[in-house]
């Protein structure tokens, strides 16, 4: 489980679907808006790169002087664009308006308008500096403004209910009824269908979300920030290791009152930050300092000044309001209109999870119990605090893995010739450098271009595409993490003379290259990886026409990341494919047979606990966007549910939800099901590979050409369960997730060891 990895992924799809502008209290316009070659709508400024009118989004030539004109004659642009399309439609308000002369000028508008401000959010995550950052805050009410009136034009709207609705909207293909679907449902959730006091409410009601979130996730920081403890003994401190000492010194010294200190002699300044609160729960010697670091984090942001009680239950009942006044029963409902999922198969998943993960946390539970006990004989009640500590000396003991010391085998080169190998032998996809090719791409020295080119099959297209690869850390400049933004999406419109190649960014944190040696990954940074390259396969290698639903675009928030995790399996269970790459970087010998093996037994470690915290937080999440009643106590619904699902229960005071920031200030309300949903269907894709014999070159063969035939082709133009159904020839079981995390029973041991 890497929630954080994947939130960024969903993160940078939606910043550049336009989706981001949801979070200001506007209905989402789901569509990339993308540079397109060929486009007729002539540029003022030639000289501007942001408004160079190439197939490539010029990056190379961007000052922050180019940014405010840029954005400025785009919206005035698409304010012209906008009132002419309006009064072509008010004048056509009896008639059908066909596909053509409706979705296609929308589309060309978000592009015109969208590129260069979708490149200037590109670079302030990538290249951030304080003009920037000016320009763009500067700049975001005006940009958030202009997509409102879009979203919320009734002759637009009109006339795709007139389309959707007419005798001819069956004969669209599908990826087209899909565009109109997919636009129809973002306005209706935007409030555009409401009229008189109904509307009035409801924009009443955006706004007060939108406060209500901002105030959750301030209120989260603040009660972080507001508590420290500064330690000078040693003693205390023991068991930590270097990395968090030097983070808790680098905060001592940040706070102006001890300029000295240093990671070995501190002082260290504790805070609730999880770079801290994660290592010292885990391995700090002292338990009572681990005790007192988790008993305020448990109740965080729950009393004084930050406290979130309230603020839960305005979001709770102003998100039930909302529902009510767009027709839906419940949030729940609201929220999987746009999704994957049923919600009775929502609820059928955690169940089932639930049911099989519990047994298991009971056997984790109790063999930690022993082992506490067998260490340290005062261990006879083994608290919360207590838990992480065992938990990290149990899994050193029982598979000696010290995952640092295993970097050598992952030098960034060798791992990028291995994923590139694997594209070619499952999908067929030639992946070469081609930073010539596309020199505008390069914001950064570091940056590489490749081509992905695949040949037609089975009557698809040949498909060619550019990777901008920006892989090592700048904490400078660059944002944490590692997400795929995709920045021109495939287009390709028979008689128009409109042909678009798609182009998708991977942006990493990898370690620098330092004198001569080349980054070495952890096996957590090689499945980072992989897990975006496959995001990124799936934005470059879709066959769709429309832009709108081609590659990453218009896929259902819990589908989005199936591609990426199905990749990350690679690694895990195909030891062909971890061989090929996981040699010493000096030495070239093979990763060591004992460490691969206790690396495979390592993955079931403790899956039951993880698995039933996973099921915990989506039913909570689940149970108070269903069914929430004004005036409810929502942390002493998720108590209540603690005790049907978990096997260690919560402390009493603990206040969980009160920086459950997912669900109150992020994107995942009644959607925190996604991480297991998307697991589920990645594992079951999968295991069709594993099914067949990972050996099995020719079956291999077969199945990644038919892998990439629907998943990476197919995208948002097609229903994500029948792409399920395509591939797999049947619907999706939960049966391979809960064999590959070892939650399946005795008689059934993880893939390759069949
Ligand atoms: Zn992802």
């Amino acid at each position: 489980m890497k929630p954080d990895r994947c939130w960024c992924c969903r993160a940078a799809v939606l910043l550049a679907t336009g989706l981001a502008l949801a979070t200001s209290g506007v209905s989402a316009v789901a569509h990339l808006r993308s540079g397109v070659r060929g486009v007729s709508l002539a540029t003022k400024q030639a000289s501007n790169p942001l408004l160079d009118p190439g197939q490539f989004p010029n990056f190379a030539g961007v000052k922050p002087e180019y940014m405010k004109p840029a954005v400025e004659e785009r919206l005035k642009d698409g304010a012209v664009q906008l009132k002419t399309m309006e009064d072509f439609l008010a004048s056509k308000e009896n008639e059908v308006v066909p596909y053509d002369e409706l979705v296609l000028p929308l589309e060309r508008l978000y592009e015109h308008v969208g590129k260069p401000w979708g490149m200037i959010s590109h670079l302030k995550s990538v290249r951030d500096t304080p003009a920037l950052r000016e320009v763009s805050a500067e700049m975001q009410p005006k940009v958030t403004a202009f997509w409102q009136g879009v979203s919320q034009s009734k002759p637009i709207y009109q006339a795709l209910v007139r389309l959707n609705a007419s005798a001819g909207f069956a004969e669209l293909p599908e990826a087209r009824r899909r565009v109109v679907h997919s636009e129809l449902l973002d306005r209706k959730l935007g409030g555009v269908a409401l009229q008189g006091e109904a509307a009035v409410e409801f924009n009443g009601v955006q706004q007060r979300l939108g406060t209500l979130s901002t105030e959750f996730s301030n209120h989260v920081l603040d009660a972080t920030k507001a508590w420290n403890l500064t330690v000078t003994d040693k003693h205390t401190v023991r068991g930590v290791p270097a990395r968090a000492l030097a983070a808790m010194a680098a905060a001592a010294k940040a706070s102006g009152e001890h300029p000295d200190a240093t990671a070995e002699k501190g002082p260290w300044v504790l805070s609730l930050d999880g770079t801290v609160l994660g290592p010292v729960l885990t391995y700090a010697e002292d338990r009572d300092l681990r005790e007192r670091l988790f008993r305020v984090s448990a109740k965080k942001a729950s009393s004084g000044p930050s406290d979130n009680t309230g603020t839960i239950g305005q979001i709770l009942a102003s998100r039930q309001r909302e529902a009510e006044l767009l027709g839906f029963g419940s949030f729940a409902d609201l929220s999987l209109a746009s999704k994957m999922a049923k919600k009775e198969e929502v609820h059928k998943l955690l169940s089932d999870l639930g049911t099989k993960a519990k047994p298991a946390a009971l056997r984790d539970d109790q063999e930690l119990r022993d082992f506490a006990k067998s260490k340290d004989q005062s261990m006879t009640d083994l608290k919360h605090w207590d838990r992480g500590f065992f938990a990290e000396k149990l899994r050193q003991e029982r598979y000696g893995v010290d995952s640092e010391k295993l970097r050598v085998y992952f030098p960034f080169p060798g791992v990028i010739e291995g994923l590139f190998g694997l594209a070619s032998r499952l999908f067929d996809a030639t992946v070469e450098p081609a930073d010539d090719a596309a020199p505008q791409l390069r914001w950064h020295e570091d940056v590489r271009v490749y081509r992905v080119r695949r040949a037609g099959f089975g009557g698809a297209p040949a498909t060619e595409g550019f990777l901008a690869f920006d892989p090592y850390v700048r904490s400078n400049e660059k944002r944490p993490g590692a997400w795929v933004q995709p920045l021109v999406a495939r287009r390709h419109l028979e008689g128009a003379g409109e042909t678009a190649d798609p182009v998708a960014v991977i942006v990493c944190n990898f370690p620098q290259p330092q004198g001569g040696q080349p980054s070495l990954l952890s096996l957590g940074e090689v499945e980072t990886l992989f897990h975006e390259f496959g995001h990124a396969l799936q934005h470059v290698l879709t066959v769709q026409n429309e832009a709108p639903v081609s590659g990453l675009n218009g896929i259902e928030w819990d589908a989005v990341e199936i591609a990426s995790q199905f990749m990350e399996y690679w690694v895990e269970l195909d030891r062909t494919t971890l061989y090929s790459f996981a040699k010493h970087y000096q030495t070239k010998e093979p990763l060591p047979d004992e460490t691969y093996a206790s690396l495979r037994k390592a993955m079931h470690f403790r899956a039951g606990t993880m698995m039933t915290g996973q099921v915990f937080m989506g039913t909570v999440d689940l149970r108070l966007h269903e069914k929430y009643q004004k005036g409810e106590d929502a942390n002493a619904i998720a108590k209540q549910i603690a005790k049907e699902v978990l096997v260690v229960q919560p402390l009493p005071e603990a206040r969980l939800l009160c920086s459950f920031s997912h669900i109150f200030a992020g994107g995942y309300a009644a959607g925190y099901y996604s991480y297991q949903w998307s697991k589920v269907l990645s594992a079951d894709a999968f295991s069709a590979f594993d099914e067949a014999g990972l050996d099995n070159a020719k079956k291999q063969t077969e199945l990644g050409r038919k892998f990439a035939a629907t998943y990476l082709g197919l995208g948002g133009g097609r229903d994500p369960a029948k792409v399920f159904v395509d591939f797999r020839g049947r619907s999706p079981t939960s049966s391979a997730l809960l064999r590959y995390s070892g939650l399946a029973g005795e008689d059934s041991p993880p893939a390759g060891l069949l």
